[in-house]
């Protein structure tokens, strides 16, 4: 006679609704909508807004400002090539240097 039982649940990674039946499991991880979020960046420094907090066109004019903000302090060049290495390339430039 065995002394134990072996069940593996599965378990959806959304909600922690499990069953053992993994089919099941997956069709109602699937029936979860996905959640949206947007970010507008300020494309030189990377620093980013959140649409959802604050509205689009709140975030939008945010990211514009600090654009402004580094073109005023005029460093704009140094604070986007601090940006592009610290990002891997995903926000910032470097600026090519003609030799
Ligand atoms: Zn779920
Ligand atoms: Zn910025």
């Amino acid at each position: 006679m065995k002394k134990t039982i072996q069940v593996t649940y599965y378990e959806c990674p959304v909600c922690g609704y499990n069953h053992t039946d993994r089919q099941k499991v997956y069709k109602h991880f699937t029936s979860h909508p996905i959640k949206v979020n947007e970010i507008v960046y300020c494309k030189i420094c990377g620093a980013g807004w959140n649409v959802k907090a604050r509205g689009k066109e709140a975030a939008i004019r945010k990211a514009e400002e600090c654009f402004q903000k580094h073109q005023e302090e005029g460093n704009i060049d140094e604070v986007a090539t601090e940006a592009f290495f610290l990002s891997h390339g995903a926000f910032g430039y470097v600026r090519k240097v003609e030799t």
